[in-house]
């Protein structure tokens, strides 16, 4: 019976005779296709060695051209995908964070396909720094005197950690010793820099004194991390940066801030929930600030440091920069974005994280509606509402702020909602979607003019 099975199994050169396949040769060259085929071939037989389930084996037989054409087919296509968000969280850590406007794009597009200044002083007419590329403005935004762009804020704390108290020990307080997603655990990132972590406090109450206590001749720098994803409440209390700033002028010694999403407007006048604002953090007289360039910043992957002139000229000549530098993509879009905020009233507008976050509901609202009639007029039989929902910042940011949002909810009745939400996530513009009980939430807040047909065609594709 197995000799059979084996028998049946094509052979790698008939196979590609066939016209699917000679199809697939005029876009991939051969001896990859071939050794695709092969391989799974491979795998089958040695499946049919292992196996007893003869039905289970005799079907992967009878499918196997459709099995290696499918696989073709996904090599060819790109695995990164633009996805729809409409889980309404604007800076949605799995759908790549921030989003850059098309404004954005445009600008950068024709640096990014022609030669640049990347490293070339043009008034000297000889080699220049890339690190000079964004710093001007940064500074100009912050108030900072110098400031330094490396690859991601996880890579910011590990250079200034490793510059400035690599052997030494950091100072800070167990209500600060968080976990951010994908693995960010500061005790871990600070023996990563080369710093020996002095904890102090407690989880839920830390005073100026427990930090007064830890310095000793081998303290290096205390640490204030931004709690950006979790908040303690109730019998809690912990030090404020000024008086950190404070201590650390008397005792001389460096405090390091990590702001996490670093926001640069103040969003309290959105009536969202306050948060230091880059600036702030500066003015304040910290000595060393690090946030992300893809949080509330809305800009490409990055981390940004800032501090004097003497500090981060040490940061730059650590040879961890090199390896932690950012190419000219990342400098390009990032320029682009910190020169819109010169203009806060631009920032607002044109950077789509901003955008989405201030979004008023009424906004969304019309969004929802618009959406709605799409469906309803193609399809007026369709089990369709607009509701109030609640989405989030996301991004570790503002955990515990809801904003007040729009939905087009689906109320599938003939197939279930988690049914729908995997048909969404198969498409070839794949579709995010909440699922709440047994209806299906389009939060509205997330979603881009150019997403609205490409939803409502699928909507009522997969409603029929
Ligand atoms: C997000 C975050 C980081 C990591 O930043 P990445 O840019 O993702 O590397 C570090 N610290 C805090 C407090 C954060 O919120």
């Amino acid at each position: 019976m197995k000799k059979e099975l084996y028998r049946k199994i094509p052979k790698v050169d008939s196979m590609i005779e066939k016209k699917e396949f000679k199809d697939y040769l005029k876009k991939i060259d051969q001896k990859i296709v071939v050794g695709i085929i092969r391989k799974y071939l491979d795998g089958l037989r040695s499946e049919i060695s292992s196996s007893d389930d003869l039905k289970k084996l005799e079907k992967s037989i009878e499918n196997i051209d459709k099995t290696i054409l499918d696989r073709l087919d996904s090599i060819y296509s790109s695995n990164l995908k633009r996805v729809i968000n409409c889980t309404g969280v604007v800076v949605h850590t799995n759908l790549g964070r921030s989003v850059l406007s098309e404004d954005i794009f445009n600008e950068i597009k024709d640096i990014l396909t022609h030669y640049t200044n990347l490293e070339y002083d043009l008034s000297k007419g000889e080699r220049g720094s890339r690190y000079n590329i964004v710093e001007d403005v940064i500074c100009l935004l912050t108030g900072a005197e110098a400031a330094l762009v490396v690859n991601n804020n996880a890579a910011a704390v590990i250079l200034a950690l490793n510059t400035l108290s690599s052997g030494k020990e950091a100072i800070v307080s167990r209500g600060e010793l968080v976990e951010i997603g994908g693995s960010f655990r500061i005790p871990e990132v600070m023996r990563m820099g080369g710093a020996e972590l002095v904890e102090v406090g407690t989880t839920n109450r830390t005073h100026l004194v427990d930090f007064e206590n830890a310095i000793s001749e081998n303290t290096g720098v205390i640490l204030k991390v931004h709690t950006s994803n979790y908040k303690v409440i109730g019998f809690s209390k912990n030090v404020d940066s000024a008086d950190l700033v404070k201590l650390g002028k008397e005792r001389d010694i460096i405090v390091m801030e990590d702001l996490g999403s670093g926001t640069m407007v103040d969003l309290s006048k959105f009536n969202i929930a306050y948060e230091p604002t880059v600036h702030e953090c500066v003015k304040k007289g910290v000595d060393v600030v690090t946030f992300s360039g893809d949080k509330l910043l809305g800009g490409p992957q990055a981390g940004i440091i800032l501090g004097n002139k003497e500090l981060v000229g040490r940061m730059k000549k650590n040879q961890l920069t090199r390896a932690l530098r950012v190419d000219k993509f990342t400098l390009a879009s990032l320029e682009s974005v910190c020169r819109k905020y010169l203009l806060e009233s631009k920032a607002l507008k044109e950077i789509p994280t901003l955008r989405m976050i201030i979004q008023p509901e009424e906004e969304i609202k019309f969004k929802a509606e618009k959406l709605y009639k799409m469906i309803k007029d193609k399809n007026p039989s369709a089990n369709v509402k607009t509701e109030k929902c609640k989405s989030k910042i996301g991004g570790g940011s503002l955990p515990e702020e809801l904003l007040d949002s729009y939905a087009v909810a689906l109320y599938p009745d003939k197939t279930n909602a988690s049914r729908i939400d995997r048909e969404f996530r198969s498409l070839e513009i794949p579709i995010v979607a909440r699922i709440n009980e047994d209806r299906v939430i389009l939060d509205m807040r997330t979603v881009f003019d150019d997403d609205y047909e490409i939803i409502a065609e699928e909507v009522n594709r997969i409603l029929e």
